[in-house]
């Protein structure tokens, strides 16, 4: 059936069919006045998803996220620190690179800044003057929003509604409130280049779409960016670049759900949030990619350490069971692989696909097998997640093992003695690659049942308490005993 995105400018899911034989991806970064948060980071998770599952489909990708470095509120931080804004966005940049690789988040194939594009977004703005769509007024070029029919189309605003909100600002010279800069005039003590208009800046929304169409072309594939973009950003965006070309501009829009605090979204601008440096401290990569990918792209997610804690522990059960085999092997044929394809194929439905991962490790737990375990390992990599040695070592319920069995010979019976042995036996005679944690910790919950049918209770809670010792619950249900590992 094919990849689908949701495209929110048509509000429906669509058959992705691309260009040409590459995918040209644009995705609008941070702007990098502060470092950043758990919301910045899904909006990277959700860019990396996709190129994933692109590139896993056989397409090639080709990716750019930018970085806002001069804006307003880079201006105003350069005024409270003191510093120059260079220094104050490069730090940020290098802040957000250093988690997205902690992360595992594919890197883009460039990262363009808007400080480096300044030709490109003024030659852009001349040829909107020139065509009748902006005009200079007191140094600032400004975007006739009236001049563009289409306006209004991604976000579905009515452009008369719009009036009613729409203000000026003193220090604007709008013909028409609508309207949007392009250009600001500098003021004193701000950074500026100089251009036709005298000394200024680029407004926000040129500098995407003067960087996207110079590497991209005029029409490209994919726009993505986080739901708060869509309007006036992408609005904005489609406006400036179909007036200037002609031509459609972003084939598909993709936008992320905001990551929520009590309901509110995660932004530095009210000082709600939370940086992902702290999460980092707290979480390992691999919980915070399964915490985020429980929730498909397109929705909210509401922070919760909670959830977080579950996704730990959902990540130790799957990390525990693979890690049960050693030299596991790769495949190319894992189990269920239709299912999982068709849930990636809807809109890259994460937690469906996840889903299919838990069954598995819900029958791998009941009933061993070497192909569960290799075909999660095959999807783990698919969705990004990075290989990491597991907290609850193999070696430990051997340790429990060794101790169960020099306690059985020392205290008690030979009927128990014998009981064991089968056991021990059956164990001794698995093949390597049977030999992982679930059937070990099998084997102890066959011997404490045989304990327990022979009334060996102190032997039989012994088993239970070293297991909870290392995390491993066990669950009885008359004579059937589960576990489950906790996270520690
Ligand atoms: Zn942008």
């Amino acid at each position: 059936m094919g990849l689908r995105l949701f495209n929110t400018f048509s509000a429906k899911v669509e058959d992705f069919k691309p260009i040409g034989d590459r995918v040209g991806i644009y995705t609008c970064g941070l702007t990098v006045q502060g470092p950043p948060h758990l919301g910045h980071i899904r909006a990277a998770v959700s860019r990396d998803i996709l190129i994933r599952w692109l590139l896993h489909s056989g397409y090639k990708v080709i990716a750019l996220e930018n970085f806002t470095d001069i804006d307003d509120k880079i201006i105003e931080k350069q005024k409270e620190l003191n510093t120059d804004w260079r220094i104050i966005a490069q730090e940020n940049i290098d802040k957000y690179m250093k988690a997205c690789d902690e992360l595992n988040i594919i890197r883009a194939n460039i990262y363009p800044k808007a400080s480096q594009y300044i030709e490109e977004i003024i030659e852009l703005v001349s040829k909107l003057i020139e065509k009748g769509f902006a005009y200079e007024k007191g140094g600032d070029v400004y975007f006739k929003v009236r001049q563009f029919p289409d306006y209004g189309k991604l976000s579905k605003k009515n452009i008369d509604d719009l009036v009613s909100g729409a203000r000026c600002a003193s220090t604007e010279h709008k013909e028409d409130p609508l309207d949007f800069a392009l250009w600001k005039a500098a003021k004193s003590g701000e950074p500026y280049w100089d251009s036709l208009w005298g000394k200024g800046r680029p407004g926000w929304h040129i500098e995407c779409s003067a960087m996207s169409m110079h590497h991209l072309g005029e029409t490209f594939d994919i726009h993505t960016g986080g739901e708060d973009l869509i309007f006036p950003h992408h609005e904005n965006e489609i406006a400036q670049s179909e007036c200037a070309t002609g031509k459609k501009f972003a084939r598909y829009w993709l936008h992320n759900g905001w990551v929520t605090l009590g309901g509110e979204k995660m932004a530095k601008s009210t000082g709600h949030y939370f940086l992902i440096e702290d999460v980092l401290k707290d979480y390992r990569p691999n919980t915070i990619r399964l915490y985020l990918l429980k929730t498909q792209y397109r929705h909210q997610i509401e922070f919760s350490r909670e959830r977080l804690n579950e996704a730990k522990a959902a990540y130790l059960r799957i990390q525990t069971y693979i890690h049960g085999f050693e030299n596991l092997p790769e495949t190319t044929e894992p189990l269920k692989l239709k299912e999982f394809t068709e849930a990636m194929d809807d809109d890259l439905n994460t937690p469906k696909a996840l889903g299919i991962v838990f069954d598995l490790i819900k029958q791998g737990y009941e009933k061993p097998s070497l192909d569960i375990a290799t075909s999660i390992k095959y999807y783990l990599k698919i969705l990004g997640f990075v290989e990491e040695v597991p907290e609850q070592p193999f070696a430990d319920v051997m340790e429990i093992l060794h101790e169960v069995k020099a306690k059985i010979k020392d205290e008690k019976s030979g009927l128990l003695d014998n009981a064991a042995q089968e056991l021990w036996n059956e164990l001794e005679n698995m093949k390597s690659s049977d030999e992982f944690f679930p059937n070990i910790v099998n084997v102890l919950l066959g011997i404490r049942n045989r304990l327990r049918k022979e009334k060996e209770y102190g032997l039989a809670d012994f088993i239970r308490e070293r297991l909870a010792q290392k995390g491993i619950q066990i669950f009885d249900k008359g004579d059937v005993s589960t576990f489950r590992v906790e996270a520690k």
